[in-house]
């Protein structure tokens, strides 16, 4: 139902220069390839307010966000645009495709690619029969645990109770995830972002709705 769309075989097809350019620029010749990957994405990045508030917070890390709808991520890349014209020299770590997460995945991240993967306010699917159209299921935390580092960390959060319950029941129940304790949540400065720096996050403030957070730690292999 999402009709045709581009998605590149394996991450080596995409050309992200035209995504990163200036960024891709100041570093050519400087021999650290790893900088040029992507480390953080964001998954249903709407409108990528997250990322223009995380591209301020980490200017030397790659994202992207990956966004269904192909208006909105165009839009995304356009508000990038504008951002780099009015900030020069800034906001030329961000980028959007527009992309099905739930089947591209690993089409666009190598294995153990990314240290932070987001899942903000995703669509809460309430009926039983949609379940499995959750963006954490069982299934899918495989293919996360394969394009998160060792260490690397999966964020979520939503305003609907169930919803909170059900990815945390799921990430629990996963042997490659481990919950990461409150104690280390006050110190990361990501986390005040998931709050203010969504526009569903904003809402939900505006409304003095409730939230439910949940971030898991993807665990080292087993037997190494
Ligand atoms: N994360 C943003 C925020 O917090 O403001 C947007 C939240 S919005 C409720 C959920 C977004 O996920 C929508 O923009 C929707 O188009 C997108 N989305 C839903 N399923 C998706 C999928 N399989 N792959 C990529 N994006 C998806």
């Amino acid at each position: 139902n999402d009709g045709y769309y581009y998605a590149p075989v394996g991450p080596w097809e995409i050309d992200w220069r035209e995504h990163y350019e200036e960024f891709f620029a100041k570093r050519d010749g400087d021999g650290d390839a790893g900088s040029l990957k992507i480390r953080f994405a964001d998954v249903g990045c709407g409108f990528g307010g997250m990322l223009v508030r995380l591209a301020e917070v980490f200017p030397e890390k790659l994202m992207l966000g990956m966004e269904i709808r192909d208006k909105v991520s165009e839009y995304v890349r356009e508000r990038c645009a504008a951002l780099r014209k009015d900030h020069p020299g800034k906001y030329w770590n961000i980028s959007c495709v527009r992309a099905n997460a739930m089947k591209n995945l690993p089409q666009y991240f190598e294995k153990g690619q990314l240290e932070k993967l987001f899942f903000l306010f995703p669509d809460p699917h309430f009926k039983a029969a949609n379940h499995r159209r959750r963006i954490v299921t069982t299934t899918l935390l495989a293919e996360y645990a394969y394009v998160l580092a060792e260490g690397g960390i999966l964020y979520t959060i939503t305003d609907v109770e169930e919803l909170g319950k059900w990815m945390s029941d799921h990430m629990s129940a996963h042997p490659m995830f481990e919950r990461v304790p409150e104690a280390e949540l006050t110190k990361d400065p990501v986390v005040p972002l998931l709050y203010t720096g969504t526009e569903e996050g904003q809402k939900v403030e505006r409304n003095s709705g409730s939230t439910f957070l949940n971030v898991f730690r993807r665990v080292a292999n087993p037997n190494h």
